[in-house]
């Protein structure tokens, strides 16, 4: 028979407690055992919960107080040097330095970097590794968990980042291959994996999805390898995860290691499944994830139960565990909260809990045939019926536009004279990246509106008097072009997403994002489109208060894509070229409204890449395209501007030229400019704002620091080419910090220029 079993599920709470108790940790207002309490019951109550659904492949040490990497390093004993760890056990304090750093007057102790899982939106901190490196057993969560469970009469299979996709997502300081400390990190594995068998575990789960990823023959070998010793030194049941993603040509090496069942994620590699069935060891387990644990949509039962039957009859029910595809940490927790949304709408969504139910289902559909499910199965393929939320117009407009003429009538080198005759700009023009500081005044005018507190009058008041007074402080300080300061907005894509046709939003449906920082995703469920202008009402009002150009400030397709659970469907790209066309009529508004610079952000556009190199043409193709097509048909002398917030070019330069914007915005302060070589080397034919200061921290930088980077950045790019702003929005700062920093950057740019004036008269 076969069994239902899940990889790992969410940790925050379908409340949020965890990160209540947190975030109340560390203000010293509860207690460490507090904490561990807190994280005691929702463990208990995540499994209770799968046990109450019919889930028998239970996993433990999935949870985490903040990420299951640092778990890892906290497990291994890879904690650097600077937070003085003491032989023996890493503590909760070393722990939570380590994920947040410190700050405590004269003491300022750096956090680990942290960093993207995979293309997913949960953040993992990066093992800090050097060739030296020695490992110990420093923490017994794995089996404090697992006992933990036992004592509740639960038999769990512990979870463990598996030892190759661990050292391959470190960091080695000092350089060397990471993969020759495995001969010290294999024993420290074996280690735990006794440990674990002597407190009574039966099987182990190693996740290493970094087999679904452009590795090299040296890591395939070192898996093998790896395996293998490891399979001598436990007699516990080994289970390898893959998820996110096809094996492709790894698939040999798995399909032969020493394992006792191995997972699959059939959601995003159904091309596997053949092979992976043909070539399978009698053998072996096989999980298939057959339920997406990347998105909010019901499962297609049928279609599910058919793949399910069809394995069935090549290797057997006994050999088969139906899955989720990857952990259910990447959906949120319980759809039943969700008590206004639309129901139609319901009736196509699945979060953690109805995921769990959806295994179940299937376990039984599979083990006691269709029958057993029938009624189910009906209602699941009427469901999937009723999905199909088409606007024809939508649809007809797609096609007929000609997708090859996305961009502009001009090409750059015509549209820049044409600008600058129109807007006449000094060199080394200033500006900024969109949002001025979020106060608590702002955020609170903004909830209280929401919640019908205050009136739209009263609400439209207050905006009007930050948008004047942000005006005035921008011309006061000689910014040369100036922008409204976004205060009407809380999130870059839920504002669009609420004023577009297609989208929905959710009460409860949290998503970890990293240690206690969680998103709500808005939900693309149908054809995107506008209805009406949705930004053009403060952009023009702040323009009509200055003759500077004022910046429209708008979210791109890919973006918006990125930070959505995307209906599945259709293709993502369909999607986003359904969202750049609504985009499109908003860029033309604002045009029409005398708005003459227009800003599409794009800070998600690389991390859309797919996780292998072969598959990152076709995405930036549609990608670029897409950008394209929300400015096209713009005049020649509307300048656009996009903005990303990271400043790796190398390999995706390129399409960065492709996109054609007139000027794009990027960080670039904290390497020294080094990274704007991408941008040198290739020649990069339009204009550049790369970031003079680092707006991630309340410093405020020197005047001369930012004519030094000026200096550097000059040395790289012609001065013709070159925009002063810092790194990203100014959201999360305060007004005295932003207004010095600011100030002290104009000031920069002024002596930058007459610097140059004066050589170039000498000359
Ligand atoms: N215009 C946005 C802002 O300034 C850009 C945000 C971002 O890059 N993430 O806040
Ligand atoms: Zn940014």
């Amino acid at each position: 028979m076969a069994i239902a079993n899940i990889l790992g599920f969410p940790r925050i709470g379908q409340h949020r407690e965890l990160k209540t108790a947190l975030e109340s940790f560390w203000q010293n207002k509860i207690s460490e055992s507090d904490l561990e309490k807190t994280a005691a019951t929702l463990r208990k109550a995540h499994w209770k919960m799968q046990i109450a659904a019919g889930i028998t492949g239970i996993p433990s040490n999935d949870f985490s107080l903040y990420d299951g990497m640092l778990d890892m390093s906290a497990l291994l004993g890879v904690v650097p040097e600077r937070y003085r760890a003491q032989w023996g056990i890493v503590d909760l304090a070393t722990y939570f330095a380590m994920a947040r750093g410190i700050q405590k007057g004269p003491i300022d102790i750096p956090a680990a970097e942290m960093t993207k899982w995979f293309d997913t939106n949960y953040h993992y901190i990066v093992p800090e590794l050097n060739p030296n490196q020695n490992f110990r057993i420093a923490s017994y969560k794995p089996v404090r968990e697992f006992t933990e469970a036992k004592s509740l009469g639960i038999t769990t299979r512990p979870v463990l980042v598996g030892p190759i996709t661990y050292l391959l997502l470190g960091k080695m300081r000092g350089g060397g291959n990471k993969l020759d400390l495995l001969p010290r990190l294999i024993p420290i594995y074996s280690e735990i994996l006794k440990q674990l068998e002597v407190a009574g575990a039966e099987w182990v789960q190693l996740d290493e999805p970094m087999l679904v990823g452009d590795i090299n023959d040296s890591a395939r070998a070192a898996y093998t390898k790896t395996y293998e010793t490891l399979r001598q030194s436990t007699k516990l049941k080994i289970f390898v995860t893959s998820y996110f993603g096809a094996l492709g040509e790894n698939l040999d090496t798995v399909i032969n290691l020493p394992i006792d069942a191995l997972h699959i994620d059939i959601v995003r590699g159904p091309e596997q499944l053949d092979e992976v069935l043909q070539k399978l060891p009698s053998s072996m387990i096989l999980s298939m994830g057959v339920v997406d644990g990347r998105n909010v949509w019901h499962n297609k039962l049928t279609a599910s139960l058919d793949i399910l039957d069809e394995a069935a009859e090549k290797i057997g029910s006994e050999r088969i565990w139906v899955s989720p595809s990857c952990s259910l940490l990447h959906v949120p927790y319980d759809l039943d909260l969700e008590t206004t949304l639309d129901p139609a709408l319901k009736n196509w969504l699945a979060f953690g809990k109805q995921k769990l139910g959806e295994i179940a289902i299937l376990t039984k559909g599979l083990n006691h045939g269709h029958s057993a499910i029938a009624d189910l199965l009906v209602s699941s393929d009427e469901t999937e019926l009723s999905r199909r939320i088409h606007n024809p117009e939508v649809r007809e407009r797609l096609e007929k536009h000609p997708l090859t003429a996305a961009g502009r009538k001009a090409p750059f080198a015509e549209r820049r004279v044409k600008q600058k005759n129109l807007f006449n700009l000094p060199q080394y023009p200033t500006t900024t990246i969109g949002s001025f500081p979020q106060t608590a005044e702002v955020r609170k005018m903004r909830a209280d509106f929401k919640q019908g507190r205050i009136s739209e009058g009263a609400y439209d008041s207050f905006l009007e008097k930050e948008i004047k007074a942000a005006i005035k402080f921008q011309e006061d300080i000689d910014l040369d072009v100036l922008v409204h300061g976004e205060f009407e907005r809380n999130d870059m894509v839920e504002y669009f997403g609420e004023r577009l046709e297609g989208f929905a939003f959710t009460k409860h449906g949290w998503v970890q994002s990293y240690g206690s920082r969680v998103v709500k995703p808005p939900i693309i469920f149908g054809d995107v489109y506008r209805t009406k202008p949705m930004t053009t009402k403060w952009s023009v009002f702040a323009q009509k208060l200055t003759k500077k150009p004022v910046k429209g400030m708008l979210t791109g397709p890919v973006t918006i894509l990125q930070w959505s659970f995307v209906r599945d469907d259709q293709p993502r790209s369909t999607t986003a070229h359904q969202i750049a066309l609504a985009l499109q009529d908003e860029v033309l508004d604002l045009e029409w409204e005398g708005i003459k610079i227009i800003q599409i952000d794009e800070p998600a556009f690389r991390e859309g890449l797919p996780l292998r190199r072969c598959d990152w043409q076709e995405y930036l193709t549609w990608a670029t395209r897409v950008f394209r097509l929300a400015y096209t048909g713009v005049r020649d002398d509307t300048q656009i501007h996009t903005h990303m917030c990271y400043s790796e070019f190398n390999d995706i330069i390129d399409s960065i030229r492709d996109l054609d914007a007139d000027v794009i915005s990027i960080e670039t302060s904290r390497s020294q400019m080094e990274l704007l070589d991408a941008f040198s080397n290739y020649r990069y034919p339009n204009e550049i704002g790369p970031g003079v200061y680092d707006i991630h921290s309340p410093r405020v930088p020197k005047q001369t620091e930012m004519i030094d980077l000026l200096e550097k950045a000059r040395l790289r790019l012609s001065e013709d080419q070159l925009w002063v702003n810092p790194d990203c929005g100014l959201k999360t700062r305060g007004w005295t910090e932003t207004k010095a920093a600011l100030a002290n950057m104009v000031s920069a740019a002024k002596h930058v220029r007459s610097e140059r004036g004066k050589s170039a008269t000498k000359g």
